[in-house]
Parts: structure tokens; sequence; C-alpha cells
């Protein structure tokens, strides 16, 4: 094996528990994206057996994998482009997101042998997804024939939850409700929060949250507090092969372009993972974890591989794992810290691990 990325599901257990009991409320888990990289059927079914009482995806093809894998509840997909076979999608049993008055019309005309599970997305404030103007121009006619089972908006600022917008979008979301209730949506449910919200904003919570990125055990954002302080557990640790050890003089240059050379005689490691792998380009003052210290990337990540400097007393031999990134609790680097070493996040990190890296899922990985 050259590369693995291992999954805790007690960890993503933990996660679904402690974040449905913090909100009071329902959870959809959000497995978009292979389950934030960690696996999207494994995921679904360990976040169900949590608790769990809906699953959320951005596309259609990424629901209709759930239910080919045999999973019977409820999914929401929100991201479903205009002419797709929505008359599938209904088959299947698949709640379907609309944003606009189009969307509904597309679902309404496939919905002529059963009846559309349709969650109206309001947009709020984000400025992304769902109605805006058109909200106020829904009437009856647009819902004829659909079963309205759901209404939601999404924050744009939950990281930062003192902000102002959080309380507009809020105020908005429950404003717009009271008016479309007249159309008849009484049993819709009420769903705004994703994974700050939840962590942060109990008002939001109303009768279902949408979490993603803390169910894998990691913060939203470190500014707002650690996954320790929130009680999450990272739920995936990265690691990979040696593939070579070599002796090099100081002075060496190493990798494309000769970005870095050694500044000492030292032990140098080559990690068979790169950038197709997900291993940002860019990242600086990441590395890996190895006997009990961190050994920092040196020189260019290229595609397949990157070099890490061992330093002189290492004992280390070809063959040997070393942890890319992990829940830290060794000192580990962890995807907090690879996403702030590439100008960017924990979730890009997680997700932009490529296809070539094995997910293998065990309760032990400590
Ligand atoms: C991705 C997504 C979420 C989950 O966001 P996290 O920050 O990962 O909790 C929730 N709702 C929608 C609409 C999303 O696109």
């Amino acid at each position: 094996m050259r590369a693995e990325a291992v999954v805790d599901l007690s960890a993503i257990k933990h996660n679904v528990a402690r974040l449905k009991e913090k909100a009071g409320a329902d959870l959809l888990a959000v497995v978009k994206a292979d389950a934030y990289g960690h696996g999207l059927v494994r995921v679904a079914q360990t976040a169900l057996d949590a608790g769990a009482s809906m699953l959320g995806v951005a596309l259609l093809e990424e629901a209709v994998t759930l239910r080919e894998a045999g999973i019977t509840a409820p999914i929401l997909a929100w991201l479903v482009q205009p002419g797709s076979d929505y008359k599938s999608a209904i088959e299947l049993n698949i709640d379907l997101a609309a944003g606009s008055l189009k969307a509904l019309h597309e679902i309404q005309a496939a919905s002529k042998d059963k009846q559309a599970r349709v969650h109206l997305e309001l947009d709020t404030g984000m400025t992304r997804g769902g109605f805006l103007s058109e909200w106020s121009q829904i009437t009856a006619a647009d819902v004829a024939g659909l079963e309205i089972v759901g209404l939601f908006s999404h924050f744009a600022r939950a990281d930062e939850p003192l902000e102002n917008q959080n309380k507009e979008q809020l105020a908005r979301f429950k404003k717009e409700i009271a008016t479309l209730n007249e159309l008849g949506f009484t049993n819709a449910i009420h769903h705004l929060s994703n994974s700050a919200a939840t962590l942060t904003n109990h008002s939001a919570a109303l009768d279902m949250v949408r979490t993603g990125i803390a169910i894998y055990g990691l913060t939203p954002d470190v500014s707002m507090g650690s996954s320790k302080e929130f009680n999450l557990r990272p739920a995936m640790q990265l690691r990979a092969a040696l593939y070579l050890v070599k002796d090099v003089p100081a002075g060496t240059p190493v990798g494309y372009g000769a970005s870095e050379s050694t500044t000492r005689d030292t032990k140098l490691g080559v990690v068979a993972m790169g950038y197709a792998d997900g291993i940002p380009r860019i990242a600086k003052n990441a590395g890996v974890w190895i006997n009990g210290k961190r050994a920092p990337i040196i020189g260019r990540v290229s595609m397949d591989q990157f070099v890490v400097d061992l330093g002189p007393e290492s004992k280390a031999n070809s063959g040997d794992w070393v942890v890319v990134f992990g829940n830290g609790s060794h000192g580990e680097y962890t995807a907090d810290d690879w996403g702030a070493a590439s100008g960017s996040i924990n979730y890009e990190i997680v997700t932009r691990i490529g296809p070539r890296v094995p997910r293998i899922y065990s309760a032990h990985i400590y």
C-alpha cells in the first residue's frame, strides 16, 4: 500500500449524536462530495445509525448512488440542474430543492404519475441558490400537484456568530415563511443551520439542522473554536508510506525549480502522495508525522510525491508509514493545519483527497 485515508466511523457516530443533542432538533447529515472525501455510502449509513433522520447531497447523481446502495431514508438533493431527469428522481423518492419558478415548473411537469417531494429554497442573504424576488410571486398554481415538505435557506456568515447578517437572515427566513404559509405549507419543516450555526446559534436550529463538516469532526472555522473545544472527533487520518529515505549533504537543492535546499546534512524522505492525491502544491509549513515528531515538507510538492526533511538523527526507513494529517492528539498535523498551510480551509483539504487514495474504515486509528 502506498497511501490510505483511514476513516473512524465511531467518530462520525459520536459527532452526529453530539450535534443532534446540541441542536435539539432533527439532523440532516450532509454527505455531498463523497461525504467530504470520507466515502459516501459508509458515512451515510453510519450517520443514519447514529440518529440522522435525513441525508443531504448537492447532486442528483449522489442521491441516486445512495438509493442504489439500498438506503431508503429521506434524501434531499439541492443542486439539481435544469433539464435533469426529475422523473427518475421522483420515482426514487428523492426530495428535490427548488429555488426558482422555472425549477418548480420542471418538477411539476415530471410529477404527473407520482407526487414530487419538494423543499423550497429561499435566498435570505447568501446570494447563491434560492428564490429572491420571485418568492413573493409563488402562487398556488406553481405548487399544485407537489408535496411541499420543506422550506429552507442557508447562512453566509454562520462561522462569524457575532455578525449581524446572521440575525438578519434568520429574521428574514421567519418572515418569508409566514407569508408563504398562506399558501398552506404549514406542515413543511424549516431548516436553515449549517455546522457553524448548529454549534453557536441555538435559536436558528428550527425543525432540522444540516450539518456537514462537523459530522466529520472538523471545526467550521478554527477562529470559532477547535474540534476539541466543540467536543468533535476528527474522523479521518491520512497516511502514506515513505517510498525512499536518503542521506543528503547541506546545500542540496530539492525538487522542481530547486525552490529549497537543505540547510544541513540531513535525511530526506520521499512520500508517495502528491497534488493528484489532494496534497496542495502551495502548502507551506506543513509536513508529516513520523516516529513522534514532525518532518516538514522541503521543496515543491509534485503530482505523485513530495519530500520531507526527516532530520539528521532520523531512524526512518523506506516503507515506514507517516501520518499526513490526523486528529492532532499526538502532535501530528491536522486538516486545519494543512488548510492554514495552503491559504485554504479544512473543508478543501478533505474533499480534495483524490480517487487514487483508498478509504479504509476502522474503529481504531489511534
Ligand atoms: C454544504 C452545505 C451544508 C453543510 O455545510 P457545513 O458548513 O459543512 O455544515 C448545509 N447546507 C447546504 C445547502 C450546503 O450546501
